[in-house]
């Protein structure tokens, strides 16, 4: 099974991915924790994405596209995969689509998980995300239970540099500018479904579930 998780920022793809990796043993492929990890590694890529991402802005298409031709030819996609973050541009998508092509596979279903304006700005200024396990939480829908300590892990919470005001409102309005336009492109293809993000993660994953079993 291959997927693709599309929304914008805050719209719990990451969560939502988390979930349908344990539930299909597929592993997920974020391209934003493939970049964060090198930004935190201080790698030739991390210095490069770094500067991009900090302003709230898309890290060109041929280096994100160059990281996930090397991963999803990696042994444990071989079942399938899910894509968080990516595709994020027209070109992105058309470019996986003839990755796939030439390994003879293709995207069975794209989740769009779809949230007010409103409602992303609350979660994405409290978001907490732990340095060790990605797990999620926020300082008032979500909290952990002891400050700043990761429930699932242990690990330290902190909040991500570009979870701050003025970065949160660029990425939602490059989401609608580069990423919303994915929404037709696979409308197109019959791959699309939409799932509308409000409410518990529980309740969001098992409607997600029935729409791809
Ligand atoms: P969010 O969806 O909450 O904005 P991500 O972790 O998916 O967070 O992405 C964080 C940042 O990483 C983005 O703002 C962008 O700079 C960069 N990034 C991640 N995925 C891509 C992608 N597919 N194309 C371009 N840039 C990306
Ligand atoms: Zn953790």
């Amino acid at each position: 099974m291959r997927l693709i998780l599309l929304g914008p920022p805050g719209s719990g793809k990451g969560t939502q991915a988390n979930l349908l990796q344990d539930k299909f043993s597929i592993p997920k492929i974020s391209t934003g924790d493939i970049l964060r990890a090198a930004v935190e590694d201080d790698t030739e890529l991390g210095k490069q994405a770094k500067k991009f991402m900090d302003k709230g802005e898309l890290v060109p298409d041929e280096v994100v596209i160059g990281l996930i031709k090397e991963r999803i030819v990696e042994p444990d996609c071989e079942a399938g995969f899910i894509l968080d973050g990516f595709p994020r541009t027209i070109v992105q998508a058309e470019k996986l689509g003839e990755t796939l092509e030439a390994m003879g596979q293709d995207i069975d279903s794209v989740l769009d998980l779809e949230v007010d304006r409103g409602e992303l700005l609350v979660r994405l200024t409290g978001r907490r995300t732990c340095k060790n396990c990605g797990a999620m939480f926020h300082r008032t829908s979500h909290p952990p239970k002891v400050e700043e300590i990761c429930d699932e892990c242990g690990g330290e919470l902190y909040q991500r540099p570009d979870d701050n005001e003025e970065t949160i409102v660029k990425r939602l309005e490059v989401y609608s500018k580069e990423t919303a336009p994915l929404k037709e492109f696979y409308q197109k293809q019959g791959k699309l479904k939409t799932i509308q993000g409000r409410g518990g993660m529980d309740a969001i994953f098992s409607q997600l579930c029935k729409m791809v079993s």
